[in-house]
């Protein structure tokens, strides 16, 4: 557990150099301002395979796990947050596809993601409700030999851009438990009904698109469905602990770009006759940063690695995303601070990766959130 494999060690070292060749200062600052795709490092990044590293190979995929995955988020968002991110977005939600899938859903759509030909979409949050998932109110209602689904789905990564949407609908009746009532589609860009609103200006994350998804009476067919009618709820919990460990992974990287940047400037400035790096009050401020680093990457590694031996930990998962968000922000406000006036400017990136750093906090539940998963866990049941 303490070392990495030969074979992790070389696709760590594979995203860092590929990020160093294919990333530029000057073109993020650029696609940040303008909310542009990196559509060409996206393709290059799939031809090196580096999206779907964790899709079987059979289906285009590098055959390997999220700890290899976490590998590559945290290099190439290391090197910059934001084209990272969007890169290691491109796939998004598709665990769900590769676990619940049938082949036919499988063989049409991951390798097309894998190939850098189509992104992907999961479409859960609502307005009324985006810390829980599970209070749903788009519905799918079972026609004779189709569904007729309807409904409103908000802040979707990809939305309007992807070739494909996971949906999740309520399909049960009001009093089954919820535990049976929802259910998971897979809904083709091309079918009619779908409607996509772009959001206007935001904080950070601002290369990948973000819109509010209407669905107009969007009819399917049974083999849309992912997996069974009524297994949305249990594939929703499993796949809230794969995208912790995604996100954690980029918060990771982003935590590392600013430290990088912070200890480059620290080394250089001199105040009041000394480098800033000097000051005894900087050097704790950089131990305790390097510390939550490392405490990040530490607990990311472990629940990835048991995740990818069916050993998911939940708390685990909601440890490490929410240190390494935690860890993320702390590093970047740090890094702000010490580069004094020069952290407020663009030029700068550093208040950008900071910008980018609360995006990931908020997403896949928010540090209360992952509390309470960690509490519930660590308390058990109260007689
Ligand atoms: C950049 C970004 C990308 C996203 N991408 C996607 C996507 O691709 N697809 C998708 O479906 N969704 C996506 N989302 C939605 C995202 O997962 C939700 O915004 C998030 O889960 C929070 O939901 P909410 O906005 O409704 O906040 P709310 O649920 O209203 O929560 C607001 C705040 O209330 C507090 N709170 C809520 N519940 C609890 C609780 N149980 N205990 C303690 N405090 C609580 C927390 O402080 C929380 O931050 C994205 C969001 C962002 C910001």
């Amino acid at each position: 557990m303490f070392q990495l494999t030969k074979p992790q060690k070389e696709i760590q070292k594979a995203a860092k150099d590929f990020a160093k060749g294919e990333f530029d200062k000057e073109l993020a600052y650029e696609l940040d301002r303008d909310g542009v795709f990196p559509e060409e490092i996206w393709k290059s990044a799939a031809d090196l395979g580096f999206i779907g590293i964790h899709f079987p190979e059979k289906y285009s995929g590098g055959g390997m796990g999220l700890l290899e995955n976490a590998l590559i988020s945290e290099e190439l968002c290391r090197k910059d947050p934001s084209i990272g991110s969007a890169i290691v977005q491109a796939p998004i939600g598709c665990e769900l596809l590769c676990q619940f899938g049938s082949d036919k859903q499988k063989e049409s759509y991951l390798p097309k993601v894998a190939e850098g030909e189509l992104l992907s979409a999961k479409a859960l949050a609502e307005t009324r409700s985006g810390g829980d998932y599970t209070d749903v109110q788009t519905n799918a209602d079972h026609l004779s030999a189709q569904w007729k689904l309807s409904g409103k789905k908000a802040y979707v990564i990809n939305g309007g851009k992807a070739g494909f949407y996971i949906v999740t609908c309520k399909t049960g009746a009001e009093a089954d438990p919820i535990e049976k009532c929802l259910t998971m589609f897979l809904i083709d860009a091309g079918n009619p009904g779908l409607i996509s609103k772009p959001y206007g200006k935001r904080l950070g994350n601002n290369l990948v698109a973000c819109s509010e998804m209407t669905f107009e009476d969007v009819l399917l067919e049974e083999d849309n469905i992912l997996g069974k009618a009524g297994q949305g709820y249990f594939q929703l919990m499993t796949y809230l602990n794969q995208e912790r460990l995604n996100l954690a992974g980029q918060a990771l990287g982003n935590a590392l770009a600013s430290y990088d940047r912070m200890i480059d400037y620290v080394k250089g400035r001199e105040q009041f006759g000394r480098k800033i790096a000097e000051f005894q009050v900087s050097k704790h401020k950089i131990a305790e940063m390097a510390t939550r680093i490392e405490l990040s990457r530490l607990i990311l590694h472990k629940a990835a690695w048991l995740a990818d031996n069916n050993k998911t930990d939940p708390a685990l998962c909601s440890m490490a995303k929410m240190t390494a968000c935690r860890t993320a922000m702390e590093v970047g406000a740090h890094t702000i601070q010490l580069f004094g006036g020069y952290g407020y400017m663009t030029e700068y990136e550093v208040e950008r990766f900071y910008r980018d750093a609360k995006t990931l906090e908020i997403r896949e539940g928010a540090r209360d959130i992952q509390n309470e998963v960690i509490a519930e866990a660590a308390i058990g049941k109260i007689k």
